[in-house]
């Protein structure tokens, strides 16, 4: 079910190109989705697309990975064990403002009479772009030229290159390039998606100077004793006279540049922008450390930033891009929609991923506040496959994090009267931090969703040193919170279940023997227990690092094997399906069809109890596990599943279109698969959810790539064999992708009657086309006929 109407930005502002994002006249209406949309960041560092000069503005946003303020969480009534540390990602110190003023008149948007507006999100430039001829109220004509970028080479760095001319007589211009610490964070209005605020000022002042062209800030976190130091400097040129002087105070500095222009003699000024933060280092010391940054950035100049960035991206692109040809008879959309999107989608992913070295991956990336900045399992379902098939540098990478997090889940397993690991269903520095515990800590879920990605990671990479160092030590503490967790219920007959856990849909919570839960959680223990015993087979050394640091006797491997070969799954013989927990089908069912529009989505306007007693579903559950572990399923019962639960599903949450779209793809439904589709990968640029202004829905933008590659090209990939089973939809011409697999590069063009597989790089690869084996070599590509045809 789809229960938004989708809200398309006009295309008469906002033409469609397949690589940039346009806006071609200021629309006050799309302020605050645009914010958003015009985003740029690198991973590490995120800015939101406000306007140089920085009003007017919806939320003026800059974001760093993992930079947050803590704060106790107050409970009314108190219970034990209830996570005790809420965790904001902070607004930092904001240094994109230029401030432009002509003869004393200030440019400010809104008001200023304008012969020219563009502003262009470039994602093969990797920069955000803006030309403006404004007209003053005084007749002169005023030519200002902008780019922005986060660089992805230089982690810490942003760099702007601003020019202004003034086209038809002399003027006095004044820039004022500032630097603001203490930004105001997000307060939330009752939606417990948005962060809740902060009171009072979360950074304190520790160090602020000023030496020539360049500002130096640096500023503490005050309960979590982050530090942050923001540092810019300018170089610029110009044949006008002009003076420049610099100031700095506590919380803000400027440099304002006082020219005296000449008609048709540009002003061109370079900003970089320097941001480092520490969990220990003094403020002072990453100030030194920003102003190496800004020494470096002065000496490769702007232009030189944008070519590497360019580089940086057409790399990208060349490992990622995922090429649509739609046939034209049948577009009801406008031509190249469809790419536009993905691409965005994809760019988006890269801006929340690209440096995000020892961090996790924000739901809302570095767009956003809302959700706190916090990580979920939206990396681990929903990204990690792209960034596995695409950059398993970066799989690699978020993989780490959660090792280097198992400290404290071990901590939390105790908290929780368990054995082993209990990894957070949110956090930011390893600790739980959701206040609700029925939608958050009792979705231990998260446990096997991280183990499902390192295994897949594992078999398409082929990195076993990272599973047997890192990863043996994940399905260790996993397995065994697992094991500790279920018992075998005689009632069950004797099988091992799983009580009091919350599955991924949030709608019902606190459950028996969630489905979803106990097929992944099997998983987790049976690939526990078949590592462990390769190990000590295959790799004695790493196997008895592994029994040094976890203690670990072989009996355990075999009481794995018993729980998870005993496991119990729910199943209905009536109907055919597999109930999403022991009482769902008990419930009454919810009257979607007669639910008003605006009563979407529930968990804004009906109390949980209210939700909990009906069968009604915010997000895939069980459709999930259909997906993520189809090879347990038959045809046959996959589609009585997905017809069961569909008409249930309210999609209030960004999650769950995407998995709705593929498995619809492979029941054959092309229909429903198009339409999910199209609302998954418009989530944000046409505000399906209506909350795009908060920041972009990062697991919704990694489904659309699991659409594509999962749910039209058919690719599956259960225990690192590889198949395709392509359905094309009757709309799409032809779809093109590559994947990286075990350090080959694999090219994929499916066509309406024929898939062509194509190896870039490596020896040989081993595939399946529907069923049929296939020896790729390099330069010898297999065509290979599709049957049936499309879906219909
Ligand atoms: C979803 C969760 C998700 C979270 C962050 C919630 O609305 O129900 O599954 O992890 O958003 O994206």
């Amino acid at each position: 079910m789809i229960r938004h109407e989708t809200l398309n930005p006009p295309p008469h502002i906002y033409p469609i190109n397949e690589w940039k994002i346009i806006e071609t006249s200021f629309y006050p209406r799309f302020l605050a989705q645009t914010e958003t949309i015009f985003s740029i960041g690198n991973g590490y560092l995120g800015m939101r697309g406000n306007f140089d000069e920085g009003k007017p503005s919806f939320q003026s946003g800059t974001f760093i990975n993992g930079f947050h303020e803590t704060w106790p969480i107050i409970y009314g009534e108190e219970a034990y064990g209830f996570a005790k540390t809420g965790q904001t990602m902070l607004n930092v110190t904001d240094g994109k403002t230029i401030r432009l003023f002509i003869d004393d008149e200030p440019f400010h948007l809104p008001t200023a009479s304008l012969m020219l507006y563009e502003r262009i999100l470039d994602m093969q430039a990797g920069t955000l772009d803006r030309k403006v001829l404004w007209e003053t109220p005084g007749g002169k004509q005023v030519f200002i030229e902008s780019r922005r970028l986060v660089s992805f080479e230089h982690r810490h760095l942003a760099a702007i290159s601003y020019q202004v001319t003034v086209l038809n007589a002399k003027a006095l211009v004044v820039i004022s390039s500032e630097l603001a610490g203490n930004q105001p964070n997000q307060r939330g209005k009752g939606d417990p998606r948005q962060a809740r605020g902060l009171n009072g000022r979360s950074l304190l002042p520790c160090k602020h100077y000023a030496t020539k062209e360049r500002i130096v800030l640096g500023h503490q976190a005050k309960e979590s004793g982050m530090t942050l130091a923001c540092g810019v400097d300018h170089l610029f040129e110009t044949e006008c006279e002009y003076t420049v002087a610099t100031e700095c105070r506590e919380d803000f500095g400027k440099t304002v540049f006082s020219i005296e222009a000449q008609p048709g003699k540009p002003f061109y000024l370079e900003k970089f922008i320097a941001y480092h933060t520490s969990r220990s280092a003094p403020a002072e010391e990453l100030c030194e450390r920003s102003e190496w940054t800004l020494n470096h950035a002065r000496k490769r100049g702007f232009n030189n930033l944008a070519q590497s960035q360019r580089s940086y991206m057409d790399d990208f692109w060349a490992r990622s891009d995922v090429r649509i040809e739609e046939e034209s008879s049948s577009a009801k959309r406008p031509a190249g929609e469809v790419q536009q999107t993905l691409r965005w989608n994809l760019f988006q992913i890269l801006q929340a991923v690209g440096r995000a070295q020892g961090s996790g991956v924000p739901a809302k990336g570095l767009t956003g506040q809302t959700y706190e900045g916090h990580y979920f399992w939206d990396t681990e379902i929903y990204l990690l496959p792209f960034l596995t098939y695409t950059a398993p540098h970066l799989a690699r990478n978020l993989l780490l994090f959660r090792h280097s997090m198992l400290d404290r889940a071990r901590q939390r397993a105790r908290e929780l009267s368990q054995k082993g690991a209990m990894f957070p269903w949110r956090t930011i520095n390893g600790e739980e931090a959701s206040a609700y515990y029925a939608a958050g800590t009792a979705q231990y879920h998260i446990n096997a969703d991280i183990v499902y990605a390192l295994k897949k990671y594992v078999e398409i990479t082929g990195d076993n040193a990272l599973l047997f160092q890192e990863g043996a030590e994940i399905l260790v503490e996993t397995a065994r919170l697992w094991a500790d967790l279920g018992f075998y219920s005689k009632r069950r007959g004797g099988r091992f279940c799983i009580n009091g856990v919350t599955g991924p849909d949030e709608y019902n919570t606190v459950v028996d023997n969630n489905t979803f839960t106990n097929l992944l959680a099997r998983e987790n223990l049976w690939y526990a227990a078949d590592t462990v015993r390769r190990m000590r087979e295959e790799n004695p050394d790493h196997y008895a690092t592994l029994v040094h640091k976890t203690a670990f006797d072989p009996a355990e491997a075999q009481e794995w094997q018993k729980a998870a070969d005993r496991m119990y799954i729910p199943y209905d013989e009536e109907l055919g399906i597999h109930p999403q927990d022991d009482n769902f089908l008990d419930g009454k069912i919810w009257d979607l069809e007669n639910t008003p529009r605006d009563k979407f989505p529930l968990l804004l306007h009906f109390h949980p109890l209210v939700i909990y007693r009906h069968q009604v579903i915010k997000q895939a559950d069980v459709v999930l596990a259909l997906f993520l572990l189809g090879n347990e399923f038959s045809a046959d019962r996959k589609k009585r599943n997905f017809d069961y639960y569909d008409p249930l599903t309210t999609g209030d949450s960004s999650l769950s279109a995407c998995i709705q779209a593929i498995v619809a793809a492979e029941i054959g439904d092309g229909k429903k698969a198009m339409k999910y589709t199209r609302y998954a990968m418009l989530m944000d640029l046409a505000d399906n959810g209506g909350n795009v202004r908060d920041g972009v829905h990062i697991a919704a933008m990694g489904g659309t790539w699991m659409v594509m590659v999962y749910g039209f090209a058919g690719l599956r990939d259960y225990n690192g064999r590889i198949t395709f089973d392509p359905r094309l939809p009757p709309s799409f011409k032809s779809l093109t992708f590559p994947l990286e697999i075990r350090g080959r590069i694999l090219d994929v063009q499916v066509e309406a009657e024929t898939t062509t597989y194509r190896l870039r790089t490596g020896s040989e690869l081993t595939i399946f086309h529907q069923g049929q084996e296939i020896t790729l070599h390099p330069g010898k590509p297999a065509r290979m006929k599709i049957v049936p045809a499309a879906i219909g």
